[in-house]
């Protein structure tokens, strides 16, 4: 199959190389520029958005990967990745920078700590078959959806959970820890 990479800084990047090579991909790890050279795709993964930043800064990949987006390169982002996917951010650190490309403003940690972690089933109209089981961990949501930016889910209540716009894909929940795969094979489908 295709090279596609994981942002390997921080995060959950190794349950997302799991599902990528279980979809036949050849799933690398990617810590330095000449890596993301290498890549055709790249997943950015849950964990914390304010170390990935400050990560991605430090091993001279910010520059690398804002121009390989711009270009076009196919990208998903799950949690802290769509964080890190999104050209605002509300209750971001002072100094916490993202990525951008997808036109939409998100807030982190908006679920509150009392119920900051839950799984939920979800109707997505991009992907066939049945709900998506959707597990949801200090999860970021999606609070403001620009002209050139979509909704690809939505709560009951009506808070939006996923995003996509061209090749890039956001989702505010973690597929790859909950044996869902069709997120993925989407990302591979865009390649
Ligand atoms: N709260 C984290 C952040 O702001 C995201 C949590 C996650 O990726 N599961 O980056």
């Amino acid at each position: 199959g295709p090279r596609v990479g994981v942002l390997a800084l921080q995060g959950d990047f190794r349950e997302h190389l799991a599902v990528l090579t279980e979809l036949g991909a050849d799933a690398v790890p990617v810590r330095r520029a000449r890596e993301l050279e290498q890549v055709a795709g790249l997943v950015i993964p849950g964990g914390e958005s304010t170390v990935m930043d400050k990560l991605s800064r430090a091993f001279g990949l910010r520059e690398p990967l804002q121009e390989r987006i711009a270009a076009g390169m196919p990208v998903y982002g799950t949690c802290a990745g769509l964080i890190m996917l999104s050209d605002r951010v509300r209750d971001a650190l002072p100094d916490q920078q993202t990525l951008g490309g997808l036109d939409v403003t998100v807030r982190r940690n908006a679920f509150g700590t009392q119920v900051d972690s839950f799984e939920t089933d979800l109707d997505v109209e991009l992907l066939d078959g049945p709900p998506v089981h959707a597990a949801f961990i200090r999860a970021p949501i999606v609070e403001e959806v620009g002209p050139s930016a979509e909704a690809v889910a939505t709560l009951d209540d009506g808070r939006v959970v996923a995003v996509r716009q061209g090749t890039l894909l956001g989702t505010s929940f973690h597929p790859e820890i909950t044996g869902e795969t069709r997120f993925h094979r989407h990302f591979l489908g865009l390649l």
